[in-house]
């Protein structure tokens, strides 16, 4: 078994490593006093230039493939990658993406949505939770009636990432009642201007995601991403599309409070002696390094199964699930390595613990995975012997 990184790995991952401390790390500073002031941290402008300033070195769509003038990179290299982006609290990404569902788009959609969408001249959202269905998503209720070559939607959907960014939704919608889930949800590509309104939800986190609502919002026909009906099978591949790269980004930002916290271990003096010298600190350390090296592996386990075209559901549902919860006991300790001043604003791990928080809820909250998690293993679907058998 070989476990080593190719160089081209190797040369990838450290190329993201120094643009993430020479080019993104810097900002630090400047976005925590902005978000103190509840202003965006880095301006979407400040974002494009970073962006562009990368595609200059060729770092442009790390998973689109090559026709779409994207890098294609494996998903180990997608997880390396993730685990540098993530060693900040600037929410940075590079440029080059869309949606995985939007490449279903047709010939005149391709033009419309999916190109403009990699080059970044539109944002996207992607709309499902409403507020009676987030885990339960077959409890939607939004629909969608037929008038004439149009499609009327009718509903409200909840904690829309990017939804008071977006010029655009992927929305979905009842369009049979009586078929539901099993073939009765379209997913539309609706424009902002055909009438859908968005609002701003406050959250413990520094981004806002949107509530939109529909009311009587005119869809062409042509607007239907993928089939009529087929709109539910899109929704869960859009779900399931990485979700190993979320407890991979966990891994860098544990990887960062661990050093920030030792550093202050070192220097802190208490009772005559730094408190690195004290077992309780070190059993905190302890803990916490075996924890992201056992998340690590989970997470690029679940990355090299994706890239054996294997079946991967259960080793990102154990990553995202370990993730979400050794990240959020990790940043705890963390803080509480620093004292008072892990408690402050001046400081970013009140920030990292409450972003991190959220790991555990959205995408599949830890229930929803231990339900998947455990299912597997009682259906027979995945083994207590892991993948190797
Ligand atoms: C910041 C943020 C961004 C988001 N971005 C998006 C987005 O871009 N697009 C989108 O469509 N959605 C988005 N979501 C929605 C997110 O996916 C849901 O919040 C999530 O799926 C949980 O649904 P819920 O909030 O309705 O909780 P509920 O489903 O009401 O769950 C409440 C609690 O009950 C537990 N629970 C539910 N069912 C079971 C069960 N069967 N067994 C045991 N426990 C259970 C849950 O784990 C949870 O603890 C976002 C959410 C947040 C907070």
């Amino acid at each position: 078994m070989d476990l080593s990184l190719s160089s081209e790995e190797i040369e990838t991952r450290d190329w993201v490593r120094n643009f993430v401390r020479r080019e993104i790390m810097p900002l630090e500073p400047e976005a925590l006093r902005r978000e103190r002031a509840h202003q965006p941290g880095v301006t979407a402008d400040e974002f494009k230039e970073l962006r562009d300033k990368a595609r200059r070195f060729g770092f442009w769509g790390i998973q689109t493939p090559e026709e779409y003038g994207g890098m294609n990179l494996s998903a180990v290299l997608a997880a390396l990658i993730e685990v540098e982006l993530g060693r900040s609290f600037v929410p940075f990404r590079f440029g080059g993406s869309a949606d995985n569902i939007l490449f279903h788009a047709n010939d005149s959609q391709r033009q419309e949505y999916l190109l403009p969408t990699i080059e970044g001249e539109r944002i996207s959202c992607f709309a499902i939770t409403e507020p009676g269905a987030g885990s339960d998503a077959t409890a939607i209720r939004t629909t969608a009636r037929k008038d004439g070559s149009d499609w009327i939607i009718n509903g409200e959907k909840t904690f829309i990432t990017g939804g008071n960014e977006a010029d655009f939704t992927m929305v979905f919608a009842i369009t049979d009642p009586d078929k539901g889930v099993n073939g009765g949800v379209t997913c539309f590509l609706a424009d902002r201007e055909m009438g859908w309104k968005s609002e701003y939800i406050d959250t413990m986190g520094e981004w806002g995601p949107a509530a939109l609502v529909f009311d009587e919002v005119r869809v062409p026909e042509r607007n239907i991403l993928g089939e009529l009906g087929q709109g539910f099978a899109l929704a869960m591949q859009w779900i399931g599309r990485g979700r190993y790269l979320l407890p991979a980004r966990a891994v860098g930002a544990c990887e960062r409070l661990m050093e920030m916290a030792m550093e202050h271990a070192r220097n802190r003096v208490t009772f005559g002696e730094p408190i690195a010298n004290r077992q309780a600190i070190q059993w905190m350390i302890a803990d916490s390094a075996v924890e992201v090296e056992a998340l690590r592996w989970l997470v690029l386990s679940a990355a090299w199964q994706v890239d054996q075209g294997m079946d991967s559901r259960h080793a990102q549902s154990m990553a995202k699930l370990f993730g979400g919860v050794k990240a959020n006991e990790i940043v705890d300790r963390m803080l509480q390595i620093h004292g008072g001043m892990g408690y402050t604003r001046e400081l970013p791990l009140e920030r990292w613990y409450r972003e991190l928080r959220l790991l555990r809820i959205y995408e599949g909250t830890d229930e929803i995975q231990r339900r998947t998690i455990a299912r597997n293993l009682l259906k027979g679907y995945a083994s207590v012997r892991g993948v190797l058998g």
